[in-house]
């Protein structure tokens, strides 16, 4: 147990507490204000008006033009699922696809399948050392019959931003008729996110990102593109997505999207030094360690580090064992011992490879518990270092 004998939360990017305002805002939904938006009366009516002010708040959030630009889901699997599988549908004729290698599972899986189930074509444009998007590959990949181009915002597991104007811009540029999602989980909340200049076509958002609660998510479609519904049924979200509304979680996540914006200064400053000070303070303590993506830009609260010949998971459990919260690659992969499909794209030598960890700090860290992980870090890598077999 670590002394504050509470968890040291470093990992924000896995998720994030639910904002102590946004439940109380979120609470009469689960209570009191149980109707339905769908029903005709006036209490199921002011529940539609609830929900209405929510889609206002995230289409201010993201600087949509309109509010009807915003389709309420379940999460941001289901928001890229729904933009990609919608996109292609109303398009059947072409089939070539391009995204990244560095993509999160619920992109980079869904290509695969389409290439294997569907017959489609699918570029994964590579990165750099540090992370950063090879544009020259991407402007030759891009075809007459390039349907799509899928791009992270900002990436999961290294924090590394992609010039996602430029690469819009690009893409335009080289076909009119392609079009552009983005994934911009891990930036929104972290960066300035702006839509209104229409480059991006299509975006998914994920409210346990930024302080709502698990279960509830967004997809943004332009106007004038028609979206195919994933789920047929009720004419709910405008026909777009069918099913009774989960408007808890609709409210909440309209209450964060604000918090975000308004927290966005304190992320920039305040997170970012916290971050800093971990990742200086460890590869200034700990020999053999390297910061992946460090030279080039990225979120300000994450930071992925490598320990030479140290095993990543066995780190974790040391951190665990003191209530220290960290992650080895994404959350989504840490159950499987494959090293990170992330670093292996940058080409981390394999050395490195399997012993990295991603510290993702936020609203709620402060600098006591900086100073505590630095104290121990260096404690457990020596540990480690010890019973490791490559290490002199
Ligand atoms: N995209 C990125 C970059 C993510 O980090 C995640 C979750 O970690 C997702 C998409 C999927 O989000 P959700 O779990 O809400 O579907």
């Amino acid at each position: 147990m670590n002394p504050y004998e509470k968890i040291i939360y470093f990992d924000n990017n896995a998720t994030t507490k639910t904002d102590d305002e946004v439940i109380s805002v979120m609470l009469p939904f689960l209570g009191e204000m149980y109707g339905n938006p769908s029903s005709m009366h006036t209490f199921g009516g002011q529940v539609a008006k609830d929900i209405r002010k929510a889609r206002e708040q995230i289409a201010t959030a993201l600087g949509a033009v309109l509010p009807s630009e915003i389709v309420f889901t379940s999460c941001a699997s289901e928001s890229s699922n729904m933009a990609v599988r919608s996109i292609l549908e109303s398009n059947p004729e072409k089939k070539h696809l391009i995204t990244t290698q560095v993509e999160h599972p619920c992109v980079l899986n869904l290509f695969k399948w389409l290439e294997r189930h569907k017959n489609y074509k699918v570029t994964y444009i590579g990165v750099d050392s540090e992370g950063q998007l090879n544009l020259d590959e991407l402007k030759v990949s891009i075809k007459e019959d390039t349907i799509l181009v899928a791009c992270m915002w900002a990436n999961n597991e290294t924090g590394v931003i992609f010039p996602i104007k430029e690469i819009g811009k690009i893409i335009k540029e080289k076909n009119p008729n392609t079009y552009f999602f983005v994934d911009a989980v891990q930036a929104f909340g972290k960066i300035p996110v702006d839509l209104s200049d229409g480059i991006i076509d299509l975006l998914s958002i994920s409210g346990h990102k930024f302080h709502a609660p698990k279960g509830i998510g967004a997809l943004y479609i332009r106007n004038k593109i028609k979206l195919r519904p994933l789920l047929i049924g009720g004419h709910q979200e405008k026909s777009r997505r069918a099913g009774t509304e989960n408007v808890a979680g609709i409210v909440a996540m309209g209450h964060a999207a604000e918090l975000a914006v308004k927290y966005l200064e304190d992320e920039n400053t305040r997170v970012r030094a916290l971050r800093d000070k971990l990742e200086q303070g460890i590869i200034s303590k700990i020999p053999y360690t390297k910061i992946n993506g460090i030279g080039t830009e990225r979120v300000p609260n994450t930071t992925n580090i490598s320990f030479e010949y140290i095993e990543g998971e066995l780190i974790l459990l040391h951190l665990s064992d003191l209530n220290i919260c960290a992650s080895s690659g994404s959350a989504c992969t840490s159950d499987t011992l494959k090293p990170s499909h992330v670093l292996d794209a940058m080409g981390v030598p394999f050395s490195f490879l399997h012993g990295s960890i991603r510290f993702s700090l936020g609203r709620y860290n402060n600098e006591k518990e900086v100073d505590y992980v630095l104290e121990i870090m260096p404690q457990i890598i020596e540990k480690l270092a010890r019973i490791s077999p490559f290490r002199k």
